[in-house]
């Protein structure tokens, strides 16, 4: 027996029951949003912004919306060190793919790193672990993140919008690049893409690379 870790019922069948399952896959997201930034657009696939400026991420795909439950459980996997819903987020996620997977000609996927505050709280790396199932699932080979320091100056949530930028910014130092021309990075959540977009441009000035950007929740 399992017990759904959203309702807490018992189920024989899965490790999310049914109706919360029925639940998540209300959140896949509606993808009416820039290809480029995420940006919510009614028509086109790129925003007015992406259309005038040069791009930092040459594709953006999320599979679902950031909202209960999804939320609560990234938040009990990643704040409670639930490691054990990697596998069932890791499927959940792969089960709204983005449609450019297969013709990408991806050559590697790079996790977001977590800075050591963050990896010595959780002892995992949640990116890592949706990395690891999708790099599995669709045969790429998966960059060693050590070769990438992520280190915050500041906590993130009691700063503004324009703080977090400047607050992220160069807060990458990347030691080895590996030598290929398409990259995907692989996230949890991105709420602004600021740190995803950091990450790209510390990767870009390294290389030409194509960066392309998936991740759990938006
Ligand atoms: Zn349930
Ligand atoms: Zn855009």
């Amino acid at each position: 027996m399992y017990q759904c870790p959203l309702c807490h019922q018992l189920n024989s069948s899965s490790m999310i029951c049914q109706e919360c399952y029925g639940i998540i896959k209300s959140l896949v997201k509606n993808q009416n949003y820039c290809i480029h930034c995420g940006k919510e657009i009614v028509a086109g696939n790129i925003c007015g912004f992406c259309q005038s400026h040069s791009v930092v991420l040459d594709k953006f795909w999320a599979s679902y919306y950031y909202k209960p439950p999804i939320s609560t459980l990234i938040q009990e996997w990643k704040f409670h060190s639930r490691i054990q819903y990697s596998q069932i987020l890791s499927y959940l996620m792969t089960q709204n793919e983005p449609p450019w997977i297969k013709e990408q000609a991806i050559d590697c996927i790079i996790a977001m790193p977590l800075t050591i505050d963050s990896y010595q709280k959780r002892l995992f790396n949640q990116s890592l672990e949706l990395a690891l199932y999708i790099s599995k699932k669709y045969r790429i080979p998966l960059w060693n993140n050590s070769y990438i320091n992520k280190h915050n100056l500041k906590p993130q949530h009691n700063l503004s919008q324009k703080e977090r930028i400047e607050n992220i910014k160069k807060s990458f130092k990347v030691t080895k690049t590996p030598d290929v021309s398409t990259i995907l990075i692989i996230d949890d959540v991105a709420t602004t893409l600021a740190t995803v977009t950091e990450l790209a441009k510390s990767l870009k000035q390294k290389d030409s690379y194509r960066v392309l950007v998936w991740v759990l929740a938006h």
